[in-house]
């Protein structure tokens, strides 16, 4: 043992190992292992599937063994959840209470979950204890308010159901907290499954509900491997499934669910950027980093493990970090004296291993420190890889482990361009002391969460979750509540109705006979589609008087083919030609609307003006819209004026929303503020339904607008017109080109374009309940968020379920940017 003079001369700490003796005591009571968390009881398996070993990664040594879940297993479960619902989702009240008591037994239990956690999976006491279980307690608290609030503040909302919920190995608690204390607030009942190398505070957990007045059957906690997760979002009772874990897990879950009506919200990898300014505080920087990278070996979704330094400081900054890692201790979880715990499993080791010996390949140069580590367990020393290049491995996929991956840049322009290239987008970091431009790029960064001068930030009032391949969705905060409610009463009809007025035939049935060449135009034979009147066997030619060409980046633009579609009116008769648009003009229209990216930063002050000018030059045309609608419709003056009249008073709703959907500022217990921006999505695809041709686009595009989204819009496909008249109201609204494009012709064949667009971030799919599964099963390439009617439509008349914040919400993105304030102890 070292002498007290030698302490003080080598600084260096003697262990100091936390008890674990009450969580092994816990561990060998539970002869035979583990059992399943059902109806609020402990059940065994109704299969045979042989059982899981738990292993502490730190050290090979066994814990105890799980279940593993079978089909039947996961009914049972969703059959509690359905039981328990009625009476659960009833009241508010009697929920907070629950929520409450569970966030008090955590605390109460912290010591406890905090040892069970760092043995199950290796990461350091000192972070389960300071972190992971006093966050996961501060979740259920903050979302018991939620409970109580909920009848009041989002009067309009209900529960789903039951939610399946799916959580990866990371952060095992703290993940279960941001899933169960959302869908518990909310009213639902939950079937939850832990990744199978860290199930143990799951259970630990189970065994607390009752104590905290859960009532059975709400919450079920299944074990098992990645197959169990796909029982359970296969199952045909649950409404909902939350995902946090891989991308390619996600989106094999967003595949799975396409077309199946669950509700989804994925948080998915990522590969965050952090960047250093050369005003930044280099040592804060240094210690930012080490929270970034190297906190829970870097296995963290939201990892700043990209390092982009402009060019004047990194030798300074690189320096920096290798002396920090010098003194970085790794070792015994248990050890409260310890920075970096073990890694997940030695599977994982070696996949870590096997990256940084790629990027080595590919040019990197690699720096460890050297530092003592332990022989045996899966520990892996903090990494530094230089000189990486973008196409380096370890700069484009996720590694999660405790590798750095750094470059430099010379420009602003050049940084945010570094960090924006990537199919992810969860989190960044930035480090400047300059405010201007710490906001200027914070809103310039693609992510979810922005981190400026501190990173890794997380609380339950804070909304947390990506953009592009990093998900969809938010946990936390008004907007995480929201992905576990559905407005109530916003849909007519459902998958049984998919029959009736909005859906149009699969698009092999719409064009019949051969194609015919009039007026120097190729046309099609289109069949009778369920004109509200009889509809003549041949078009009357003598009555063609209007024909439309796509309309693309400002104007009107031949189609592709150089085809276009005959329209009929009401009574059968021809009434114009539209474009008969293809996929060539769903890219050059994807295009426009990219380039047109001006509009997400124009005021929104300009948009609102834009969109009330729109309405103006609307009314000045109201009697002609009227006199189409009418012709198209076959529905009496009164009707079709009263849709005209819906039109121009919606633009002007979202003109008057335009500058008022703002953000919140969140305060949470921390020394930050966090400002919770709603952001345009970017470019929506926007595919109209065949009812109210005019008013349904318009109540569709002017949200989209209003947010500083671009669109490439597909009308009405049998009744075109009426949105094709707006071209030249556009036109004489000083809309930016390319802020608005639309492309007529078969709905399904363009759909599939659009919703397979790598440019495009979103599509609103209103039609059959076959095509919204279509488009979400497209959108999971790119994990593309979707809004679907699934066959259903809405009351577009109605100002509460055709426009409002339903719409807006749908047509922004939260970001939520954090700032640190004060230096003073
Ligand atoms: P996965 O995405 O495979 O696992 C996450 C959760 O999903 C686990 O509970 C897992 O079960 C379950 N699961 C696995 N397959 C399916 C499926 N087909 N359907 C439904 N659920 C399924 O992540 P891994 O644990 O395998 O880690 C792989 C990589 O993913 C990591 O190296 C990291 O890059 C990334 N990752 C990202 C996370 C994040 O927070 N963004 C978290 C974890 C991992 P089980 O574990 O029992 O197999």
């Amino acid at each position: 043992m070292s002498s007290v003079p030698e302490i003080f001369d080598t600084l260096s700490y003697g262990p100091a190992p936390e008890d674990a003796s009450a969580v092994r005591e816990w561990l060998a009571a539970q002869a035979g292992g583990f059992r399943l968390f059902i109806g609020g009881q402990w059940r065994s398996s109704l299969g045979d599937a042989p059982r899981i070993p738990c292993v502490n990664p730190a050290s090979g040594e066994g814990l105890s063994s799980l279940t593993q879940s079978c089909a039947q297993d996961v009914h049972e479960a969703v059959a509690c959840a359905q039981a328990a619902f009625a009476s659960w989702s009833k009241s508010g009240y009697e929920r907070a209470r629950v929520l409450y008591a569970l966030g008090r037994l955590i605390q109460k239990h912290s010591r406890f979950f905090a040892v069970l956690e760092s043995l199950d999976n290796g990461k350091p006491i000192r972070e389960t204890r300071d972190l992971d279980i006093p966050l996961a307690a501060r979740h259920f608290t903050y979302h018991a308010g939620w409970a109580q609030l909920l009848e009041r503040e989002l009067p309009d909302h209900e529960p789903l159901g039951v939610v399946g919920q799916i959580v990866p190995w990371n952060f095992p608690l703290l993940m279960l907290a941001w899933k169960i204390a959302p869908a518990l607030a909310a009213g639902n009942c939950i079937v939850l499954k832990p990744a199978e190398d860290t199930s143990l505070t799951a259970l630990f957990f189970a065994g607390l509900c009752a104590d905290a007045g859960v009532p059975p059957g709400v919450v079920n906690i299944l074990t098992g491997d990645g197959r169990v997760g796909e029982l359970i979002v296969q199952h045909p009772g649950i409404a909902k499934i939350a995902f946090t874990g891989s991308t390619e897990v996600g989106r094999l879950i967003r595949r799975s669910t396409a077309g199946s009506g669950k509700s989804l919200t994925l948080e998915l990898g990522g590969k965050s950027p952090f960047v250093v300014l050369e005003d930044a505080d280099l040592d804060a920087a240094v210690e930012g980093l080490i929270d970034a990278i190297w906190f829970n070996q870097g296995q963290v979704c939201c990892a700043g493990s990209r390092l982009i330094v402009e060019e004047s400081v990194l030798a300074a900054l690189v320096g920096k970090i290798k002396t920090r890692l010098t003194h970085v201790r790794i070792g015994d979880p248990l050890d409260k004296a310890i920075d970096m715990g073990a890694l997940i499993s030695p599977a994982h080791r070696e996949r870590v291993e096997r990256f940084v010996r790629e990027a080595q390949a590919q040019g990197a140069t690699l720096w460890q420190p050297e530092i003592p580590l332990p022989k045996q367990g899966a520990f892996y020393p903090p990494t530094l890889l230089t000189d990486v290049s973008p196409a380096n491995i370890v700069w484009r996929e996720e590694v999660f482990g405790p590798v750095l991956a750094a470059t430099s840049f010379r420009t602003l322009p050049e940084a945010v361009e570094l960090a924006n290239n990537t199919r992810y987008g969860l989190a960044a970091t930035l480090y400047t002391e300059s405010i201007n431009r710490a906001l200027e790029l914070a809103v310039k960064l693609k992510a979810g969460v922005v981190w400026i001068n501190t990173t890794n930030q997380l609380d339950a009032a804070c909304g947390f979750g990506g953009v592009r391949e990093s998900g969809f969705g938010r946990e936390g905060g008004l907007e995480g509540m929201l992905d576990y409610l559905r407005e109530r009463d916003a849909w007519i009809g459902g998958a049984a109705q998919a029959s009736t007025a909005q859906v149009s035939p699969p698009h092999s049935q719409k064009l019949r006979g051969p194609l015919a060449r009039s007026g120097g135009l190729l046309a099609a034979t289109l069949a009778a589609d369920a004109p509200s009147e009889p509809a003549p066997a041949e078009p009357a030619r003598g009555r063609i008087d209007r024909t439309f060409k796509n309309y693309i980046g400002g104007k009107q633009t031949r189609p592709d083919s150089g085809l276009s579609r005959p329209v009929q009116d009401a009574r059968g008769r021809l009434a114009g030609w539209v474009a008969n648009g293809n996929r060539k003009d769903i890219r050059d229209a994807v295009e426009a609307a990219f380039r047109a990216e001006k509009w997400a930063t124009a005021t929104a002050h300009l948009r609102s003006q834009i969109l009330y000018y729109i309405a103006e030059n609307l009314a000045l045309r109201r009697e002609e819209l009227n006199a189409g609608l009418r012709r198209f419709t076959g529905r009496t003056a009164a009707q079709t004026r009263a849709e005209v009249d819906a039109a121009i008073a919606r633009l002007f709703a979202y003109g008057g929303w335009a500058d008022k959907y703002d953000g919140l500022v969140h305060t949470p217990p921390v020394r930050n503020i966090a400002l919770a921006v709603p952001e345009p999505i970017g470019v929506i695809g926007i595919v109209c339904p065949d009812e109210a041709p005019l008013l349904a686009f318009i109540s569709l595009l002017a949200p989209a607008m209003a947010m500083g989204n671009r669109c490439v819009i597909i009308p009405s496909e049998r009744m075109p017109l009426p949105a094709m008249d707006l071209c030249q109201v556009l036109e004489t609204s000083d809309v930016p080109a390319g802020v608005v494009n639309i492309v007529t012709g078969d709905r399904d064949e363009l759909t599939e374009t659009l919703a397979q667009h790598d440019q495009v971030d979103c599509v609103w799919y209103f039609g059959t309940n076959d095509g919204s599964a279509r488009v979400e099963a497209w959108a999971a390439a790119t994990v593309k968020r979707t809004w679907v009617s699934q066959g259903r439509r809405r009351d577009w008349m109605s100002a509460r379920h055709g426009e409002g914040r339903a719409f807006l919400r749908q047509a922004t993105q939260i970001k939520n940017i954090w700032l640190p304030y004060g230096d003073s102890a």
